[in-house]
């Protein structure tokens, strides 16, 4: 399969103001063009045709011919970049397009609202509008960026030695490289580059099992072939979490004093982008530890599909909990998925239902009490560590229950399942 990483370089501070003016002034440019076609669909409702009488492709046709030569003579860009910002947005309203057709459907409970374009992806084609290469030792690389139809600037950037390994084997060819973007980040530019590779997804006899919870963010075991667990570990970032939680009073506050009909305000998204930094801090530490475990025992991974999150009743903050643990859980997820393929493991989504609530050693249903999981047969284990190992052992046994060896140092008569 085919599997992509994108990396992020950072424009280097030490550009020369000229060219970082010319920089921007592109981006303006692109970020006008976009706002043009933006606004011609919507004036024209070329939107609403989307729907059901014409195709994305249709649509770029349209533009193609209605635009092209007057945004050309008014912006003094490229045609490949024309195209390519072209296309972005009318994938913008094609996405929108699709979930309003779902929403007509009754597939999905809210009308989706259209794209707004605020600050906008430009992307630039390789190698017609953007080039990259080293030269000289103070910058990793160079990229040479069409900026109108006339003039290439070269920028310097700056990167991790990580982030330079990779794209280096790109430029070897030992990647392919995609597309790559301008972005802006608080008032600053990067360069965002999508480098793709085949691997060959292996699965394994060995499975990481991995459950994801607010009290660990991650209880990781690994099962062998033989039935033996071991490797047992608890990751947890219990005062990130708490930060989070804190902000997201913060923000319930701040918005009951909003006017009336306002929803955000600066402040508030100022806040959830600190939310949203420190969630994709421990997911990307939470899914490293684990895509770690993976390789050091040459094993795949199994993973819970959605959380079974259920908060007790009477407990306060229950909301909020089933929140965080929801969010939590799709970020690592989705981190562990990528970093894994990217490294050739298979991962191996599992049903969630009855993980937490059975023994992982005969199979019978338990209760939590607390952090610990109680058999009806007297073992007692931690709950976190019993959900994992079903997790495992639901990604080789999708339809059994308990048939893991006992840790050691545990007295318990094991028993198959099927009594229940
Ligand atoms: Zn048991």
């Amino acid at each position: 399969m085919q599997v992509a990483k994108s990396v992020t370089v950072k424009v280097s501070p030490k550009i020369n103001m000229n060219k970082f003016l010319q920089l921007r002034d592109f981006y303006n440019r692109c970020q006008a063009i976009a706002r043009f076609y933006h606004s011609y669909i919507l004036e024209n409702s070329l939107h609403e045709k989307l729907i059901n009488e014409i195709t994305a492709r249709d649509l770029k046709n349209i533009l193609h011919q209605e635009l092209y030569k007057q945004v050309r003579e008014t912006f003094d860009v490229g045609s490949q970049t024309v195209q390519e910002i072209r296309d972005v947005v009318v994938e913008a309203f094609n996405s929108w397009a699709k979930l309003y057709k779902k929403w007509l459907d009754g597939e999905i409970e809210h009308e989706p609202s259209l794209p707004r374009i605020v600050e906008f992806t430009v992307r630039m084609n390789i190698p017609r509008v953007c080039s990259i290469f080293e030269h000289g030792k103070e910058f990793p690389f160079f990229f040479k960026v069409k900026v109108d139809n006339n003039s290439r600037i070269v920028i310097p950037v700056e990167c991790g030695e990580y982030q330079r390994g990779l794209l280096k084997d790109a430029l070897e060819r030992k990647y392919k490289l995609g597309a790559v973007q301008l972005v802006r980040r608080g008032g600053w530019f990067y360069f965002v580059v999508v480098v793709k590779k085949e691997v060959e997804v292996k699965q394994s006899d060995t499975v990481v099992g991995v459950d994801i919870g607010l009290r660990y963010q991650a209880t990781v075991v690994v099962l062998h072939k033989n039935g033996k667990i071991s490797d047992v570990e608890f990751v947890k970032y219990r005062r990130l979490l708490d930060r989070i939680r804190y902000l997201w009073k913060r923000i319930d506050y701040l918005k009951s004093k909003l006017p009336e009909g306002q929803r955000t305000s600066k402040q508030i998204r100022r806040l959830w982008r600190k939310i949203h930094r420190i969630n994709t801090w421990i997911a990307h530490n939470v899914s490293k530890r684990i895509v770690e475990k993976a390789r050091a025992n040459n094993a795949m991974i199994a993973i819970e599909n959605l959380n079974n999150f259920k908060p007790r009743k009477g407990k306060r903050g229950k909301k909020m909990n089933r929140k965080l643990s929801n969010w939590i859980h799709g970020r690592i997820r989705d981190f562990v998925l990528y970093k894994a393929h990217w490294r050739g493991i298979y991962v191996k989504i599992v049903l969630p239902n009855g993980t937490s609530k059975r023994c992982h050693i005969c199979g019978a249903v338990g209760y939590r009490h607390g952090v610990l999981f109680k058999c009806k047969h007297g073992y007692t284990s931690n709950a976190d560590f019993n959900a994992s190992c079903n997790i495992a052992l639901r990604a080789k046994f999708p339809k059994s229950w308990g048939i893991v060896n006992m840790p050691v140092g545990t007295t318990h008569k094991a028993t198959r399942f099927n009594e229940w």
